[in-house]
């Protein structure tokens, strides 16, 4: 037996996933219980996201900046869609709603829905929060999936992951560098350096100052921070800058350490997983959190019906997972992570006219490759589309590397 449910919904993980969650709950008057074991610790991240991927009803204030970007591989390509820049500060006051109980605690693991229990986030202190059904919002922890998880079916191979460095200037110090534009890419090899290729992520944080990150985008394991620390400051070097003017100063430095292939959550029943900790991260970008914020509302709807509607918790939990992963999702992100493997086995000097030919790409397709999470039809032509679009040489690699696999391509750091 476990306690009666102190909530109706429990939420391990307060993060953008599990907040917005927890707020769009709160707001349909179910009893909402968020765990973490540093609740009001601020977020830092930078977050960005495609404007047109959030949702509609964003207050104005949690964008800091937005523009249309600039993508440099050996061509430039003007974007045509508006790139906004989260206000990090300002996203998590919007997330955070009183009405939400919060409950310091690291939870270890999950007690699934059984006969006459309900599910339940165990905590380190040895206590169980019960709720009529289970959120893991951990992110790519997944604390609550059934053991062996991390592992996978895929024998334990290290996680391809996405690295980033980047500092934090003044915006007249970055425009030597950016051109006082926003960068969504930079592929130009300005560092100097051999090896994988990292481009330049150029983006206003507000009026005054700019983050360059030096990023690799997706490697299996990810590139080390210190190599992407060197390039970003052979390359800011390369551009005119002192050492001087670039900081070294934690406040004003981001890492970026994040995998991109998580494998599914293996949910206990009366469990669901969201955001970071389920494939909603975009395995090609590495984004979810527009996803998240958007799925929030849809997600809380479907959970206050089947509460309400006095359903067995195991299928409050199963209706749940309908909305994270329906069928179309899975699809689309086992797509996607094709995507990923064949760009794990590109040659690095073919890595920015692979990206030419994706920027390239006309709008429906970028878009749909990006954002059409449950779109399959429209995933699909996009990927036929690019394909299409690569050299005679580039179409024998991929189909070469998506074959035989990506251990069958040599590639070096
Ligand atoms: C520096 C950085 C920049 C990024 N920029 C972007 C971006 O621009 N756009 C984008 O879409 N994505 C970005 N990402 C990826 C980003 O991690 C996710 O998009 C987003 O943070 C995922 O949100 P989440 O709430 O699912 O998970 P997380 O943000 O990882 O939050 C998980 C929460 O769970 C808590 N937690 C962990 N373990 C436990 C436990 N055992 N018990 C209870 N609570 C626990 C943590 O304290 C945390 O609060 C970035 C990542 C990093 C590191």
């Amino acid at each position: 037996m476990t306690p009666a449910p102190v909530a109706d919904v429990v939420i391990a993980g307060a993060g953008p996933a599990g907040r917005s969650l927890a707020r769009a709950c709160a707001a349909r008057d179910l009893r909402t219980l968020l765990v973490d074991p540093r609740p009001h610790r601020a977020w830092t991240h930078t977050y960005g996201a495609w404007a047109h991927e959030l949702p509609a009803d964003l207050p104005v204030d949690v964008v800091a900046a937005r523009g249309r970007g600039v993508a440099i591989a050996r061509r430039t390509h003007e974007l045509d869609d508006e790139y906004a820049v989260l206000d990090t500060a300002a996203l998590q006051e919007h997330l955070s709603d009183p009405a939400v109980a919060v409950r310091r605690g690291r939870a270890v693991g999950a007690v699934p829905v059984g006969p006459g229990r309900h599910p339940a986030v165990l905590l380190d202190d040895g206590t169980a929060a019960t709720g009529r059904v289970v959120v893991d919002a951990t992110g790519a922890r997944q604390a609550l999936a059934r053991r062996g998880a991390a592992r996978g079916l895929d024998g334990g191979r290290p996680r391809a992951e996405q690295t980033a460095y980047g500092v934090v200037v003044p915006r007249a110090v970055a425009a030597r560098v950016s051109g006082d534009r926003l960068l969504f890419m930079d592929w130009r090899p300005a560092h100097g350096r051999p090896g994988w290729p990292t481009f330049l992520y150029a983006v206003p944080l507000d009026a005054e100052r700019v983050l360059l990150e030096e990023t690799s985008l997706a490697r299996r394991p990810g590139l080390a921070m210190p190599e992407l620390r060197d390039r970003l400051r052979a390359r800011l070097r390369a551009a005119g800058l002192s050492d001087a003017e670039i900081p070294d100063d934690p406040a004003d430095v981001e890492k970026v350490r994040f995998p991109v292939d998580s494998p599914r959550h293996r949910s206990p029943a009366g469990v669901v997983a969201i955001g970071a900790a389920d494939p909603v991260v975009h395995p090609a970008s590495g984004f979810s959190l527009a996803t998240s914020l958007r799925m929030a509302p849809r997600l809380a709807a479907v959970l206050g019906d089947a509460l309400r509607g006095g359903h067995d918790p195991a299928d409050v939990a199963r209706a749940a997972r309908a909305v994270v992963r329906s069928p179309a999702a899975l699809t689309v992100h086992a797509l996607r992570l094709r995507g990923l493997e064949t760009l794990l086995t590109l040659p690095p000097g073919e890595v920015p006219a692979f990206f030419d030919r994706f920027f390239a790409l006309p709008p429906v397709h970028r878009r749909a490759y990006l954002d059409a999470r449950e779109d399959v039809t429209a995933s699909l032509a996009a990927m036929t589309s690019l394909f299409g679009r690569l050299s005679p040489r580039l179409r024998l690699h991929l189909i070469r590397g998506t074959v035989l696999g990506a251990r069958s391509v040599r590639t070096e750091q």
